[in-house]
């Protein structure tokens, strides 16, 4: 026992403890070992998408959002213009990296509990000629929202764009087979329950090869950063080492687990059990199941709820939890994702039991 609490956050989450000892080394970034390493979580990443064939894994210091900002630098040119699905915070990021790095773009904002309209995706490319590319988030963490992700691929697909994907907080738990995209970008610490430090970008080959001279940074270059790398197998600056040997200690255990299925099958048993609990407790989530993520759940508070009492008391008991993110509705999360199980969930639930009478007690 670790002592840690127990992390239904979505991001940083509870890894295995052998995850974390795979961090006991220190590694040269012209160590043998380490290019091996680098190289086998590059190889593995795209697998897990299906991938392989036609894309380029390309790892980058930072958080998701770095990874984020350098794929929509890098892969739309400076005279491109992007449609951003928004309906949360991730969507409305991808607009703000696109007003602050100067690409041009259009906005389909959707309320947070609603999904894009694909038929609508259509009629909006139609409508505009300058819309080159389509960025669109798979699961919505704001929420736990699932996005139509395969269908907006399609409608993308035959209207001759480009698809952009923020995959952050589904990759590794929901499958992406047969989905055609040009990118998609995720992290080390989300479904794949590495350590934080690290985002990647899957990208379609010919296209980044095309991307040259396009990124608006030097650091979030994936261009340079990929040619680089494949010349000597060596990051253009420090690599964060400890990350990567996580990482691949992860993609391991991944594989050991089953693979997407397997993973995305627990989260959705953490779910399940989840809700269930919450529900017969009186909470109620923000959305019907068939809209949801097996990721997150959000919850509305209660009205009077008083949510940092809530939390400080959970958290006193091992388990912390995650405010809201919404623009409209108070509201609260807890995560599905991580290192977790059924003991996991019907610990926090019982400790919800606890800290309800507590409350209701005055303590
Ligand atoms: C977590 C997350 C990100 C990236 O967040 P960081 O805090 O930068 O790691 C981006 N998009 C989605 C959908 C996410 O869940």
């Amino acid at each position: 026992m670790s002592g840690d609490p127990v992390l239904l956050t979505p991001g940083p989450l509870t890894t295995a403890a052998s995850t974390k000892e795979a961090m006991l080394h220190d590694w040269g970034s012209r160590d043998g070992r380490f290019i091996g390493m680098n190289r086998k979580v590059r190889e593995g990443l795209l697998e897990l998408a299906g991938v392989a064939g036609s894309h380029v894994c390309v790892p980058v210091q930072g958080s998701g959002t770095f990874a984020v900002e350098a794929m929509l630098g890098t892969l739309v040119p400076r005279d491109g213009r992007v449609l951003v699905l928004v309906n949360g915070a991730y969507g409305r990021r991808m607009a703000s990296i696109c007003r602050i790095i100067g690409r041009a773009f259009s906005v389909y904002e959707t309320p947070e509990e609603q999904p894009p309209d694909p038929g609508e995706v259509g009629r909006l490319l139609r409508g505009d000629p300058s819309l080159t590319h389509v960025a669109c988030v798979h699961c919505e963490t704001t929420t736990g929202l699932l996005n139509p992700l395969a269908a907006v691929a399609e409608v993308v697909e035959r209207h001759g764009r480009r698809l952009l994907v923020d995959a952050m907080s589904a990759f590794g738990a929901l499958p992406v087979d047969g989905i055609s995209f040009d990118a998609m970008a995720a992290s080390s610490n989300k479904c794949l329950e590495g350590v934080p430090g690290m985002g990647f970008v899957l990208c379609r080959r010919e296209v980044l090869a095309a991307s040259g001279g396009n990124a608006h940074s030097l650091a979030l270059d994936l261009h340079d950063q990929w040619t680089a790398m494949d010349a000597n197998g060596q990051w253009r600056f420090t690599p964060p080492t400890h990350v990567i040997a996580a990482l691949a200690h992860a993609l391991d255990l991944l594989a050991e687990e089953g693979g997407v299925a397997a993973r995305g099958g627990r989260y959705r048993r953490n779910w399940r059990l989840l809700v269930d609990g919450m529900r017969a407790m009186g909470f109620e989530t923000l959305l019907p199941d068939a809209a949801q993520a097996p990721i997150i759940v959000t919850f509305r508070m209660p009205s009077g709820f008083p949510f940092e009492r809530f939390h400080d008391s959970l958290r006193a008991k091992g388990y912390v939890i995650y405010p809201g993110k919404l623009t409209g509705a108070d509201s609260f999360r807890i995560g599905c994702i991580g290192a977790i199980g059924e003991v996991e969930i019907r610990g926090v639930l019982e400790a919800v039991r606890e800290t309800l009478m507590e409350l209701e007690a005055g303590r």
